[in-house]
């Protein structure tokens, strides 16, 4: 079988604008180091990245594609939906992105509530030291879980406090994918949906087709690795594009680097649609 050449991505990252580790000229160094053929920096519901320090990916020219990961709430699950290529100004995906970050912060409040209802020690300060002043997310309610020694770690803090099965669980959005996916397709971008196995997304797939999803994330560190073959026939027989990432949120022993190898041929369908 001839193989195409392969090209090392990472199409989803985050930085301390939302859940990341790094700050974003951390994270562009790394990604600098690392030597991505393509990339792009995808914070949680926010394009504070590219409004607020698009001249640090000047030099990366076209390797460099704007990105968002829009949280969305459908049938009782959490579904993630990324927005590839879309125009960068400040009302950009108005409506999807407008007031994420107070309706965050508020969000966080009540988790934080819940969780001293149930006798858990910690308190939105012990959170916000956490962030990086950006969008709040549970991964640093998580932390502050761990600091405080209520979980053990972050899994422990998922699995008994704040995971969507937990009493203390409250959605980050009502959004729902397909008014994600309307917005995005909207304005020109690419809308993808993100780990389709998590939560059990790649079930609804057919109806976030119907709403308009043009491409599927068929390689995924939360992927095990017979998902990204059953994923790729899907994404064929549907005429998805497909794209890669590996969800980075900063350097972890497993993953020390951003980036995953991915055949030239299967990314060619997004670039075509991202890059024209
Ligand atoms: P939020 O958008 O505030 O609901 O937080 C969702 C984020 O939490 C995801 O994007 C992941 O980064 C992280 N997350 C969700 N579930 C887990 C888990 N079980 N363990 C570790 N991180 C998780
Ligand atoms: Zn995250
Ligand atoms: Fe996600
Ligand atoms: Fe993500």
């Amino acid at each position: 079988m001839s193989r195409s050449p392969s090209l090392t991505v990472d199409l989803h990252m985050h930085t301390t604008i939302s859940d990341g580790r790094l700050a974003p000229s951390e994270l562009v160094d790394l990604i600098a180091a690392t030597g991505l053929d393509y990339f792009s920096i995808a914070d949680h519901d926010t394009l504070g990245m590219y409004l607020q320090h698009g001249e640090m990916l000047e030099r990366f020219g076209r390797r460099a594609i704007s990105g968002v990961e829009v949280s969305t709430f459908a049938q009782g699950r959490e579904l993630h939906i990324l927005g590839y290529g879309v125009p960068i100004g400040p009302a950009t995906l108005d409506g999807v992105l407008t007031d994420r970050k107070s309706v965050r912060r508020e969000r966080a409040v009540q988790i934080v509530t819940k969780l001293q209802e149930q006798g858990v020690r910690i308190s939105m300060d012990d959170v916000v030291r956490q962030t990086g002043g950006g969008m709040i997310g549970r991964p640093h309610i998580a932390r502050a879980l761990v600091e405080s020694g209520a979980a053990r770690d972050i899994s422990d803090a998922f699995e008994r406090h704040i995971g969507s099965s937990c009493a203390a669980f409250v959605p980050s959005s009502t959004l729902t994918p397909a008014e994600a996916i309307a917005a995005i397709n909207a304005c020109g971008g690419v809308s993808v949906l993100a780990h389709p196995t998590r939560n059990a997304a790649e079930e609804l797939l057919d109806s976030l087709v119907d709403a308009g999803l043009r491409g599927i994330e068929v390689w995924s560190t939360s992927h095990l690795p017979h998902d990204a073959a059953r994923l790729r026939t899907k994404a064929r027989e549907r005429n998805l594009v497909m794209t890669a990432g590996t969800d980075f949120h900063g350097p972890t022993e497993a993953n020390p680097r951003p980036g995953t190898s991915v055949d030239a041929e299967d990314l060619q369908g997004f670039l075509d649609l991202v890059l024209r």
